[in-house]
């Protein structure tokens, strides 16, 4: 019962709401949530044609499910892409890509400023099963092109990167990758289909974590693969029969009501955290401001162009001080003292989060890791919600205004 009535060549503002209502025989407006595991077969012969995949269908949860598949459909309209997959979090779409793009044998180039997690699951995990992953400098174009080997089958960045906003230039790596025969996929949890479409700069494949902007409110885990019919359809859609890594139906129902003011959340947060980034950078007590919005950003050019004028709403600065401990006490001190935004690592939430990534999300690294990815002691990141600004103004003075 797929509304198939919406004309070609809409906005991605109205696909984001319109596309891909799965509506029932009640009519409902708003997306039903098929909270099903199995479908009923109106007979024994259509059930054999439905499993055989000679007819579509719904069979069973596992294989495909109506309001994953709406979650599915509406984000690849977002993304200009052929289709996407959904899984159970980000991490699960960056697996079901190692495991069906991959093989042992294969050489993969990825960013070194990637998610921890990433880095572990890439450089960690996949390792045992003969893929080998070097990791190179995020902005060094010239060091992606050195790592680039004969068995090379997947250059893999994300952009830009957590905490310092690091960007690359997608339409090059992508120009890279396809001169030497390999895919290029692009992690977009960051920035969303609102900053930048990596697959109309020339991505094969972009990855989401559905847990960040998508859902945007900090309700559920999701992920997804968006990329065109033959890789991401006929390859990863067929492993994930047999895989298992689906999305709950309650999950997609809810990153698919997210996709739907994705577009306001995302424009609204970027221009909080631009003069939030411009507020601080004139901050006595911060030494060094990171955001793509602000000229002091080494990449504020390519980032204007790539991400359509915005800088989206991961903001990281460092506090003044001198020596680690000091540094490290007076983060703390900052962070400690908001009432307002919430120390917790999740981001893309509307509300607004902070956290000191040196003791969290880059926690597990050596201090000489941690020196090498430029992320000192002193450094906080802030994801910017929708609180009114001069509340987080004052929120954050509370602490800046009386270090030491
Ligand atoms: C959070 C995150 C992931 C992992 O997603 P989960 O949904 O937590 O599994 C992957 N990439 C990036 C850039 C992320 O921020």
């Amino acid at each position: 019962m797929t509304e198939s009535t919406l004309p070609p060549g809409l906005h991605a503002d109205t696909l984001a709401v319109r596309e891909a209502v799965e509506r029932s025989p009640w009519g409902e407006h708003s997306e039903a949530l098929y909270l099903t595991s199995s479908f009923v077969q109106p007979d024994c012969a259509t059930a054999a044609r439905r499993f055989a995949n000679e007819e579509p269908g719904y069979t069973y949860s596992r294989t495909a499910n109506p309001t994953v598949t709406s979650f599915e459909r509406r984000l690849a309209a977002m993304e200009g892409t052929e289709c996407a997959v959904a899984t159970s979090t980000g991490m699960s779409a960056i697996l079901l890509m190692a495991l069906t793009m991959l093989k042992a044998g294969d050489h993969v180039v990825a960013s070194q400023s990637m998610f921890g997690s990433t880095i572990r699951l890439l450089g960690g995990e996949m390792a045992r099963f003969g893929i080998e992953t070097t990791f190179v400098a995020q902005t060094d174009g010239a060091a992606w092109q050195a790592a680039i080997r004969p068995n090379t089958r997947l250059l893999f960045a994300e952009t830009p990167t957590n905490p310092l906003t690091d960007l690359c230039d997608i339409a090059a790596l992508a120009a890279l990758a396809h001169a030497h025969g390999a895919l290029l996929a692009v992690d977009n949890s960051f920035a969303s289909p609102v900053l930048q479409r990596p697959a109309q700069l020339g991505a094969d494949l972009v990855v989401y974590s559905g847990t960040k902007l998508l859902d945007g409110q900090g309700r559920v885990m999701a992920g997804a693969v968006c990329g065109s019919t033959a890789l991401v359809d006929k390859v990863m859609g067929a492993f994930m029969r047999s895989a298992g890594l689906n999305l709950a139906p309650f999950n997609a129902w809810v990153v698919l009501k997210g996709l739907e003011t994705l577009s306001l959340r995302v424009k609204a947060q970027s221009a909080a955290a631009l003069e939030l980034a411009r507020w601080l950078e004139a901050h006595p007590k911060v030494a060094r401001v990171y955001y793509p919005g602000l000229p002091s950003h080494a990449q504020h050019e390519l980032a204007m162009r790539q991400q359509g004028g915005l800088g989206g709403s991961v903001i990281a600065f460092d506090v003044v001080g001198e020596g680690a401990e000091q540094l490290r006490a007076n983060a703390f001190h900052v962070a400690d003292s908001t009432r307002v935004c919430s120390i917790t690592a999740n981001l893309g939430d509307v509300k607004t989060t902070i956290t000191h990534p040196a003791s969290t999300s880059h926690g597990r690294l050596t201090e000489a890791q941690r020196q090498a990815a430029g992320i000192g002691q002193g450094l906080i990141r802030i994801s910017v919600g929708l609180e009114h600004l001069d509340d987080l103004k004052t929120d954050l003075s509370r602490g800046l205004d009386t270090l030491a």
